[in-house]
């Protein structure tokens, strides 16, 4: 890559990128991602190793990315309606407030910090994004992204015991600040519920992902686990 390369590539049967990768690898697919979310004006950034020659490739990070399109775009059984009133739930507009707010979406390496960043409705996705995280949770990281563009940042300090760094900031007061991480915790929690075009085997990993954010990434607890 650029000015990093892959770290060991994780089981992608696990990842769901095996599954997932049937389905990005048509050229009509390819350019609804590319022009819906935020890749189209910023190829430079997913040439030379990140995978902008080699679209279907799951190894590289632009294909990775595609599958994560994939299981926002279409895991709501009926993907099409995309209302933001109740009782549509981020399951069905994730999609379009990702669509709606990302304007910019670019690959780097990262310091290993943080597998995502935003700032001014352009975000940047970080070899932990691409290699770290399955695949319905880099669907649930774009959901976070875009609930920061235009103002939302996290309020709050993770708490004691939390796996993101106890006492750090970048958690959010609490489930009813809707901040970024209730978005996250959000889709892969009703993905893990309700999710379509998937295997139970990734459903269960989605509310596993949604618990690990749910237990860890709030300083008051929600109270709830799925
Ligand atoms: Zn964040």
């Amino acid at each position: 890559m650029a000015t990093c390369s892959s770290p060991p590539i994780p089981d992608k049967n696990a990842s769901g990128d095996n599954q997932y990768g049937q389905d990005i690898c048509r050229q009509d697919m390819i350019d609804y991602f590319w022009t819906t979310y935020g890749f189209n004006g910023n190829k430079a950034y997913w040439e030379n190793g990140w995978g902008w020659h080699d679209p279907c490739n799951t190894d590289l990070p632009l294909a990775r990315t595609f599958n994560g399109c994939y299981a926002l775009t279409y895991s709501a059984q009926d993907y099409l309606n995309d209302a933001w009133d109740a009782p549509q739930n981020i399951l069905q507009w994730g999609r379009r407030f990702v669509r709606e707010s990302i304007d910019d979406l670019r690959a780097k390496c990262g310091d290993g910090t943080a597998d995502a960043s935003e700032s001014g409705g352009t975000v940047e996705l970080y070899l932990g994004y691409f290699y770290n995280e399955a695949v319905p949770e880099r669907a649930s990281t774009l959901c976070h992204e875009a609930r920061h563009v235009g103002g939302k940042p996290h309020n709050a300090k993770f708490p004691s015991g939390s796996v993101y760094g106890a006492g750090k900031n970048g958690a959010d007061s609490d489930w009813d600040y809707q901040g970024a991480w209730t978005y996250d915790a959000g889709f892969t929690a009703w993905y893990g519920v309700e999710g379509a075009r998937t295997t139970s085997a990734l459903k269960t990993l989605g509310r596993q992902i949604a618990n690990k954010i749910l237990n860890n990434a709030f300083a008051t607890h929600p109270g709830f686990n799925v």
